[in-house]
């Protein structure tokens, strides 16, 4: 049988990476397109690695023309909230301008499918929780804006050109491949997962903890975390409805359970053993009390069913991948 072949830029990243790892395992086809500007090139474990940018239009022609992709994945886009408040331009440049490219090369060689990650940041300031695919979207910063621009886009070429896609609206994204491979390797790390672990491991003096004044039971934020593994399965079942022809859809990908920061805490030290030094620290700007997903349009439509959900576990393999870099850095 011919096996399908998929393009997914962004493969050397954090959740890319995961991904081309899912899809070699399940027999894909994989060519992965990065300009390695924040992914590893050795984070790719297989396939074809192709060095190369987004912005660079001549290359994607030549990257379409050279091969046969049945549908793209599109992981490669900047991350830092607080970043995207700062420098805007280069957020708008390559999460929306870079995508826009990415989409007219598949256009002009009929490539009709398209994996789009998108953020829980497309809502903003939650007016209800969980929250649903349904909920309004008001993005509180320029990073969920180009999100729910490239959404907003994805739905007009899906009308004008038949380009089916599917938007993943992640909400919090963590752990880290159970086999040990693979880690969440962001530089600087800004999420609390790894933080807490760098604390834990002693790479990292404390865990800072932001604001303990909010509307919740212990005073911190909560949010929902999500194993990347899960999160790859479920992009390789919206692949799969993809490829059987179905429509465009957006879903969440949570879940549905409320963590808090004082509870990823505890969950560290229960897990690790470690004493987590902690120092309480002004509310980060921006960030609501709870986010919460309502993931149930994903597990009826996809079938979609966290096997890693349990908070502990996702720790677990946080940590593995924690000792293993530490030694790294020692
Ligand atoms: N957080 C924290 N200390 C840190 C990093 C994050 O208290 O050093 C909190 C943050 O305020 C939020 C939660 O942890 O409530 C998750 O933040 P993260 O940056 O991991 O993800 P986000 O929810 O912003 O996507």
């Amino acid at each position: 049988m011919h096996k399908k072949n998929i393009l997914v830029v962004g493969g050397a990243g954090y959740i890319g990476s995961h991904m081309v790892k899912l899809l070699l395992e399940r027999e894909y086809r994989v060519t992965t397109f990065d300009n390695l500007s924040t992914g590893y090139r050795d984070a790719v474990l297989g396939g074809e690695f192709i060095l190369g940018d987004l912005a660079d239009k001549t290359q994607l022609d030549a990257l379409f023309r050279a091969n046969r992709f049945d549908a793209v994945m599109h992981f490669a886009s900047f991350i830092q909230v607080g970043e995207s408040v700062r420098e805007p331009a280069k957020y708008y440049a390559n999460n929306v301008t870079n995508t826009l490219n990415l989409l007219d090369s598949m256009q002009a060689h009929g490539v009709t499918k398209f994996i789009f990650s998108s953020s829980a940041a497309v809502y903003g300031e939650p007016i209800r929780t969980p929250i649903d695919e349904q909920h309004p979207k008001q993005p509180l910063n320029p990073y969920g804006r180009t999100k729910w621009i490239i959404e907003q886009v994805l739905q007009d070429y899906d009308r004008a050109y038949g380009l089916r896609s599917i938007c993943l609206r992640y909400f919090n994204a963590a752990g880290a491949d159970p086999d040990g491979k693979l880690g969440e390797r962001h530089a600087p790390e800004t999420h609390l997962i790894p933080l807490v672990l760098q604390a834990a491991s002693g790479r990292r003096k404390n865990i800072q903890v932001f604001g303990r004044d909010y509307d919740t039971p212990d005073g911190t934020c909560i949010r929902d975390y999500v194993h990347v593994t899960d999160l790859c399965v479920a992009h390789l079942l919206a692949l799969d409805r993809l490829l059987k022809g179905e429509t465009s859809a957006a879903y969440n990908l949570g879940n549905g359970n409320g963590f808090s920061v004082q509870q990823v805490i505890d969950a560290a030290h229960r897990v690790t053993g470690r004493d987590i030094p902690v120092e309480y620290a002004p509310r980060r700007e921006g960030d609501p009390a709870r986010l919460v997903a309502d993931s149930t349009a994903a597990r009826r439509a996809l079938g979609w069913n966290p096997q890693l959900a349990e908070l502990d576990t996702l720790i677990r393999h946080a940590w593995q991948w924690e000792c293993k870099t530490t030694k790294y850095h020692a």
